[in-house]
């Protein structure tokens, strides 16, 4: 498994004035643990490719993407719902911020990048990880849920087109339902999607249908959606197993990437109280990991994960611990 790091990723949004505990060190530590405790160099220094405009429609809608250039800041805004409707602020100190919000845009377009060359690496090495990314709900024409841009779908989208045509699968073992990836790639018969996440909380606690009965986008199901009920804990493993069977069955080919949405945010010590409807504990979560790594090695499918939610100064072990397991089973 070759492992990327980016000293300049998202989420740095301490620096924006977000007060969103979505921590910078998680990745940091990650880092320095696994260089600590492998000799040998794991740290990818190829160089981000650069994405182009298309790559970025291929995922989003135009509109949006004007958006994103002549008002990056109501992008962002929208995007953290740092702004109430009556103008007061969220979640957002804008004097505890050295940055502005504006240059966000730019940070997470650079993330996209790696997330993608997440994936070359992962076909050249068998497996990767991205100490970031996964950005899972932004959706076609927005922002949503602390994701700018969906990194997920429009790497995706480019390997398709620029490396290998064939299916490719998207896991998502988050706490939170893949709702904007499942919306951007319905209707998409080369890309199938398996969440397994809170079954409710959000980004399911609002109406199903807006006023004029269209369903709201969150709700689009994924090719497999698994919802785990609060207190279900014990049924979740199991779960994961049943479905990624189903996601095989519903796959008409063996795809050529699965790209692994790798939220720590279903640890019980996840600091983020929109999370705390599913609570594994750490053996859960290593197994969780160990039971998709396993399943997608066996068949020979190239792995791509990225990092996700995760919150507090806890969860970076989530992360390292499965990290270090699938480097100790790759000797
Ligand atoms: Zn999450």
């Amino acid at each position: 498994m070759k492992i990327l790091f980016r000293e300049n990723q998202p989420p740095l949004l301490q620096d924006y004035g977000i007060e969103i505990p979505m921590l910078k060190e998680r990745a940091q530590k990650v880092r320095d643990e696994l260089v600590h405790l492998f000799t040998n160099t794991i740290i990818s220094t190829e160089v981000d490719p650069v994405l182009t405009d298309e790559d970025f429609y291929r995922a989003h809608h135009p509109k949006f993407l004007e958006l994103t250039k002549s008002d990056p800041e109501s992008v962002v805004c929208q995007t953290f719902e740092l702004i109430n409707s009556d103008g007061s602020y969220h979640r957002y100190n804008p004097q505890a911020a050295t940055h502005p919000l504006s240059e966000l845009v730019d940070l997470y377009k650079q993330s996209c990048a790696t997330s993608y060359l997440t994936l070359l690496e992962a076909k050249k090495y068998g497996s990767a990880y991205f100490l970031g990314g996964g950005f899972h709900h932004a959706i076609s024409t927005q922002g949503r849920g602390f994701c700018l841009f969906n990194d997920i779908i429009i790497a995706a989208k480019k390997y398709q087109a620029e490396i290998k045509n064939g299916i490719i699968w998207v896991i998502d073992i988050d706490a939170h339902k893949g709702c904007g990836t499942a919306e951007i790639s319905a209707g998409d018969e080369s890309i199938y999607t398996l969440s397994i996440h809170m079954k409710s909380g959000w980004p399911l606690d609002s109406e199903k249908f807006d006023k004029e009965g269209n369903l709201n986008p969150w709700f689009i199901p994924s090719t497999v959606d698994i919802g785990i009920e609060a207190g279900e804990e014990n049924l979740y493993l199991q779960k994961l197993r049943e479905g990624l069977a189903k996601l095989e069955q519903a796959s008409s080919k063996v795809p050529v990437m699965c790209i692994v949405v790798d939220g720590s945010d279903p640890y019980i010590d996840d600091a983020l109280p929109s999370s705390n409807l599913l609570q594994l504990s750490k053996e859960q979560c290593l197994e969780r990991n160990l039971i998709v790594y396993k399943f997608l090695k066996q068949k020979n499918i190239p792995q791509a994960y990225l990092m996700s939610g995760g919150y507090g100064d806890k969860n970076w072990i989530i992360h390292k611990q499965f990290i270090e397991n699938a480097l100790i089973l790759d000797k």
